[in-house]
């Protein structure tokens, strides 16, 4: 089948029975247009790699194709495959699907060269996958950017700023080494099925030098401290071997709470508690 006859997402579906498995978060987007505004996120994709998790029936690969990338991409639902196939055969040379779980993928080991990743996460495994992107040890890291959509409660937390309720663990993992935007919110009424809340689209850039602290030391102050938000730092990070005295030689008040610390803050307490221990 050549790429322009490709049936329309929703006789897919129907053709090789692909109903929606809650236990795969699955929500299918189908409006093409809408694909393709997502593919255009990451910048144009010709000749570029991309690394996808949970294809699906292919919505969004279909997109990220047409876009003209080298895709790679990561399904754990076996009736998924047949329909994946057809679309390989398609776009002939760009797409490779392997069958297996992203949670076990290390997807550099995989592409041979720099990617970006675009994937219409599985809600119930994105947020640790997304972390652990995040945190790898190399940096920069293999992939040029991330194009992620999740909840949009999650992508509110990835973006968010100082002094809001947001703002959190993940938003200093993230904001740490990246740029991170909101770049298109979607509408729960886009998927099939519906699910009960809103998405969003973000979108992050690695930093090309961000600050140089360990990531488990950034990991266990701001467990540590928004475990317990309402607290004061003197309590809350008491817990973690030298934080009291690393927060009094740079200075930062113990009785403040966690979320009036910007991502300077955060990364100095760090950066000194890593030369205590
Ligand atoms: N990309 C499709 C779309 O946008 O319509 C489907 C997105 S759906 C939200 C999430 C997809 O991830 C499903 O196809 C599901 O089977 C797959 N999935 C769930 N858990 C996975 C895992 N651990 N590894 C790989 N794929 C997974």
């Amino acid at each position: 089948m050549s790429a322009h006859l490709l049936p329309p997402l929703r006789e897919v579906i129907a053709k090789h029975g692909l109903s929606a498995s809650k236990a795969l978060g699955q929500n299918f987007l189908f409006d093409e247009q809408l694909l393709d505004r997502i593919a255009a996120i990451p910048g144009p994709l010709e000749g570029e790699n991309v690394y996808e998790v949970g294809p699906g029936p292919g919505g969004l690969t279909r997109a990220l194709l047409r876009a003209g990338a080298t895709v790679t991409a990561v399904e754990r639902d076996r009736r998924c495959l047949p329909a994946l196939s057809e679309l390989a055969e398609a776009f002939p040379g760009q797409l490779r699907i392997i069958e297996g779980d992203a949670m076990k993928i290390d997807p550099s080991a995989e592409i041979g060269a720099p990617f970006h990743i675009a994937s219409n996460l599985p809600y119930n495994v994105g947020t640790a996958l997304a972390v652990g992107w995040l945190g790898g040890e190399r940096w920069p890291p293999a992939w040029k950017s991330l194009t992620l959509m999740f909840q949009r409660e999650v992508a509110e937390r990835i973006v968010a700023k100082p002094g809001t309720d947001a703002y959190g663990r993940l938003a200093i993992l993230a904001q740490w080494r990246c740029d991170a935007r909101i770049a298109m919110p979607v509408h729960r009424s886009a998927f099939t099925p519906p699910p009960k809340v809103m998405s969003a689209v973000v979108h992050l850039t690695p930093k090309a030098q961000p600050p140089n602290v360990r990531m488990a030391t950034l990991e266990a102050l701001t467990a540590a401290a928004f475990g317990q938000r309402r607290k004061m730092l003197r309590q809350s990070l008491k817990g973690v071997a030298h934080a009291l005295a690393a927060l009094d030689m740079v200075g930062i008040a113990a009785d403040r709470r966690p979320e009036t610390l910007d991502l300077t803050e955060w990364v100095s307490l760090a950066s000194k508690l890593d030369t205590l221990c």
